[in-house]
């Protein structure tokens, strides 16, 4: 029988949110009441960014702890490998394994943009796909060496996800087709699904999967979306990731000065983008929050994606400046 003769689901979108590890203690209760807040929204799992050459290894594994333990969040570590040894990433992927995690982004990451003689590592990992592979292969000794392992893996199984790029990766200066090239090494390697790149409209996220799907690329391509509430950091993700800063937009928050009434207006725009990728056919939807959970919380909930009221508890600080996250 045809698709058609299969029992309906219900919808539900996917709803995950990125997060970063503090960089400073003081930041840190900061970003504990925007995990609880986003806690209470009830996430399908959080996403906790890792620095590339491990830059972030304790901060990112400290947070990943205390999601684990302290929360009810499922939490997907970013792993980078760039300029780092097989032997090291290796090391760091059995450590997140022995701690409990089940889910990992796997990035290559970027070499240091102020390195001019830099190299890769002799004995490294050079891609994303070959990162996937590594995962997979690690999990697979564990499995075979410990039925405590197997029985594990059956119940809770290695979840990966990788990095997508509907305008292509600016940080390479890869184009979208040779971004869609190394989508489908990364879905070849054992890669589950995508996350994308922010993207501001729709017709960008569409553009992307269309191309992804004529390519063979057949894992769910999930898009990144930050709340477009703050033109200054719509500007400087413009320069961070060659992505466009939604011009009208932005012009329009410029001019408003009452910043609970640009608040309004950003969080409308939101919610509009949100609703622009389910209907072109996301199968969720990923929010960068740069550790802050109103303008996140309020843009889900004006697109009708909450499905119960969350803590309205405004965010007391202006959050951290972006730095890993795309
Ligand atoms: P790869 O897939 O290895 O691609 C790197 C380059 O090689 C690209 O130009 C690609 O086109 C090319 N390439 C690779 N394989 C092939 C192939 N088979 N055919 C053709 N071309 C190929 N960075 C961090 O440091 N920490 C983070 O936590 C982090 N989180 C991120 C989260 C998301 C959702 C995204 C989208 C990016 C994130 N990044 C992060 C940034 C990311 O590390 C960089 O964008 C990096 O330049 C690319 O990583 P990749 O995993 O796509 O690499």
């Amino acid at each position: 029988p045809g698709p058609e003769h299969l029992p309906a689901v219900t919808e539900r979108p996917t709803l995950s949110f990125e997060l970063f590890p503090p960089r400073t203690p003081a930041a840190e209760p900061r970003l504990w009441q925007t995990v609880r807040a986003l806690e209470a929204a009830r996430p399908d799992f959080v996403s906790v960014t890792y620095g590339a050459s491990g830059r972030t290894r304790e901060t990112t594994r400290a947070l990943v702890r205390r999601l684990l333990r302290e929360t009810s969040l499922t939490a997907i570590v970013h792993l980078t490998c760039v300029g780092t040894s097989r032997e090291e990433v290796s090391q760091v992927v059995r450590e997140f394994l022995d701690e409990g995690v089940r889910a990992f982004l796997a990035l290559r990451g970027d070499p240091p943009a102020d390195a001019e003689d830099w190299q890769p590592h002799p004995d490294g990992v050079d891609t994303a796909a070959d990162l996937v592979a590594l995962l997979r292969r690690i999990e697979a000794e564990r499995v075979a060496v410990s039925p405590a392992q197997a029985v594990r893996a059956t119940v809770r199984p290695l979840s990966l996800a990788v990095a997508a790029f509907p305008r292509g990766n600016h940080a390479t200066g890869g184009t979208r087709a040779q971004d869609v090239q190394s989508l489908l090494a990364k879905q070849e390697a054992g890669a589950d699904f995508a996350i994308t790149q922010v993207v501001h409209t729709a017709d960008d996220f569409a553009g992307l999967v269309e191309e992804a799907r004529s390519a063979g690329v057949r894992i769910p391509i999930i898009p990144g979306v930050i709340p477009l509430t703050d033109p200054g950091r719509l500007r400087r993700l413009e320069q961070l990731t060659g992505v466009p800063a939604p011009a009208a937009l932005v012009g329009r928050l410029d001019a408003i000065e009452d910043p609970e009434h640009r608040h309004e207006v950003g969080v409308d725009a939101t919610a509009e983008l949100l609703r622009g990728v389910l209907d072109a056919g996301a199968p969720g939807v990923h929010v960068y929050t740069f550790n802050q959970h109103r303008g996140p919380l309020d843009a889900l909930e004006r697109a009708g994606l909450l499905g119960h009221a969350h803590d309205d508890a405004p965010d007391e600080a202006p959050g951290e400046a972006p730095g890993d996250t795309p």
